[in-house]
């Protein structure tokens, strides 16, 4: 399918580079079809996600519920170097290479079987780079013969996966503005789709796709109403593509501008619809006083058509958002039988990180269910599923500046979550075999403030200040595992350390997850029951995969403390700050009996 666009092999490279790495694996071209199976083909992961559907669900089943006590360590490699902190990255593996990303815009390409570093790619990166949030980054995309990630100073860098050597780069966003770009990139139908960060810089999100092969642009969606959609002929010519939404519907005057809604987390694709989803974050700046109006597409979900690059439904998930809840969180989709008229229903699941979980209907936004996924929400009584809007708590909105004592600070409320959210990017996985969604949640809340602010360009533009706390002393992580058709949280795994890792669940009945504290945990899906735990010496902050190599099912993590909590999480920080930063992949296998 799509032979149009099916990549070409350059033979003359190839030749050069069979002759410069004889005895490493021989890559295979990763094409639209293998991408569009990959859930299904447990031989190769080519996708965030396990699928670009984003449910996270390996059909492996040789490690299950009775087999996986015997997982042992296969082999570690270490990122090396002094830098280290945190490592988000999911790996992606194809053609016997493991591809995974590492903290400071580094690429690692290893032997999958071996554990052998066959080549490693560090992006120079410029003074004055302006990451909200650590210097991670989430992974890779492939397509053909390339292995392609972002970059912190918010480039788009390809690179030969045999060599090692960049094919093209191109530039995403102006990172003396605060651009950068830390997600993974997707491909769909043919095209690498890319976010972008910076919400706290007044950056305007946007979605955009490009020809994985040259780079070249091929259309562009601004993720804040009244900005101008482009598409791109094939000399490169700039053609507008209809505005997104209505000018100034939503925001006052020029506020639309540097209004935010970084799409920072990446998106998700679903080929049945053929829409790409993206989650937005905040509105900027913080302060919601400054700027009246639902501020869309802010904190919502987004879903643009891949071929038009037009918004085909949006649903916002926090209207005039004054908390930073950015809606980032990935949108999942799956089918479910309706628990009143019986009927499937193509959905998708999203656990916000506004502290509520939503299941729309994946084909026009329409809200099925809404419902809380953390002990505590202070910012809203409920979801309307009638019309699909929260019912506010008036008097747990930060208070305006303008009506302070001395203008200089509004009344400060206590909220939860925390900005840090009922979930931020770890990645939930999806089970069919349950229909239950596993969602890494944490309980914590936050003493915030507004203050006056105005834009400037590269300063953070917030108008607010914060303190992050502990909901409880015995825990602040929760592994949930939630019903998304009742609402019902089946079972819990309460953990000392906020979760920040993903979640990756498997056919043979298992649900692995890792936390701060250095565990990666394989877990009963029906239960919760922890069944096998191995520490791998640092905290582990992205989502675990499975492949099968040789006929054994891997499972593999990337590992190393950091991200936005110990730079953002005030209390929370100092609880945690004994955990140790590091930098490695780790993969497990079964034991054999010699
Ligand atoms: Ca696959
Ligand atoms: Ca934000």
């Amino acid at each position: 399918m799509h032979s149009h666009i099916l990549p070409q092999r350059r033979l003359g490279l190839a030749l050069a580079v069979a002759l410069a790495f004889a005895g490493s694996p021989a890559s295979a071209a990763v094409t639209d079809a293998d991408i569009l199976n990959d859930a299904k083909t447990p031989g190769d992961v080519v996708s965030f996600g396990l699928g670009t559907q984003g449910q996270r669900f390996s059909p492996m089943t040789k490690i299950n519920t009775s087999t996986v006590k015997n997982l042992v360590p296969a082999w570690s490699m270490s990122f090396g170097g002094e830098k280290q902190r945190g490592q988000e990255s999911q790996p992606v593996i194809a053609g016997g290479k493991m591809f995974v990303t590492a903290s400071y815009s580094r690429l690692f390409a290893i032997d999958a079987k071996t554990g052998k570093k066959l080549w490693k790619y560090e992006h120079r990166l410029p003074d004055g780079i302006m990451p909200c949030c650590d210097v991670i980054n989430r992974g890779a995309a492939l397509y053909g013969n390339l292995v392609i990630f972002a970059t912190l100073d918010a480039q788009l860098v390809a690179l030969d996966q045999d060599s090692g050597k960049v094919v093209w780069k191109e530039k995403l966003g102006d990172y003396a503005a605060g651009y950068s770009a830390t997600a993974a990139p997707i491909i769909a139908k043919g095209k690498v789709i890319t976010g972008i960060s910076g919400g706290e810089f007044g950056a305007v999100g946007r979605i955009d796709a490009r020809d994985p092969m040259t780079g070249k642009l091929v259309w562009t969606r601004p993720t804040v109403e009244g900005h101008m959609g482009y598409k791109y002929d094939k000399d490169g010519k700039e053609v507008e593509n209809g505005i997104s939404g209505t000018l100034n519907a939503t925001w006052t005057g020029d506020l639309w501008k540097t209004g935010g809604a970084a799409t920072w987390n990446g998106a998700t694709y679903d080929p049945e619809t053929n829409l790409i989803f993206a989650g937005t974050g905040n509105p900027a700046p913080w302060n919601s006083h400054n700027r009246p109006g639902d501020n869309l597409f802010s904190s919502s979900t987004v879903a643009i058509d891949a071929d038009t690059g037009k918004i085909t439904w949006h649903y916002q998930n926090t209207p005039h958002d004054g908390w930073d809840y950015d809606g980032v969180n990935e949108f999942v989709s799956f089918d479910y039988k309706d628990p009143k008229t019986g009927k499937m229903v193509k959905a998708g699941g999203k656990a916000d990180r506004n502290g509520f979980f939503f299941v729309n209907d994946r084909t026009n936004g329409k809200l099925l269910n809404a419902f809380p996924f953390v002990n505590k929400i202070t910012w809203a009584k409920s979801i309307d599923l009638k019309t699909g809007r929260p019912v506010y708590d008036d008097a747990n909105r930060p208070g305006d500046p303008a009506q302070g004592a001395d203008g200089k600070k509004g009344t400060v409320v206590n909220s939860s979550p925390s900005f840090l959210g009922g979930k931020n990017q770890m990645q939930m996985a999806y089970s069919p075999q349950t229909g239950l969604f596993y969602v890494p949640a944490n309980e914590w809340s936050m003493d915030i403030w507004n203050e006056p602010v105005s834009y400037k360009k590269g300063a953070a533009y917030l108008g607010a200040g914060f303190t992050i706390k502990a909901t409880h002393d015995d825990y602040i992580g929760a592994l949930r595992a939630v019903d998304p058709a009742t609402g019902k949280i089946v079972w819990e795994n309460k953990n000392y350390a906020p979760l920040w890792g993903g979640v990756l669940t498997t056919a043979g009945g298992l649900v692995f997850y890792g936390t701060p504290e250095g565990f990666l945990k394989g877990v009963d899906a029906k239960t919760g029951k922890e069944l096998w735990s191995f520490n791998v010496g640092t905290g582990i902050v992205a989502p675990p995969v499975s492949w099968e190599q040789d006929g054994e099912q891997m499972i593999a993590v990337t590992t190393g403390w950091g991200g936005a909590v110990p730079l953002w999480g005030g209390d929370v920080a100092k609880r945690v700050n004994y955990l140790e930063q590091g930098g490695s992949v780790w993969v497990f296998k079964l034991h054999k009996a010699m």
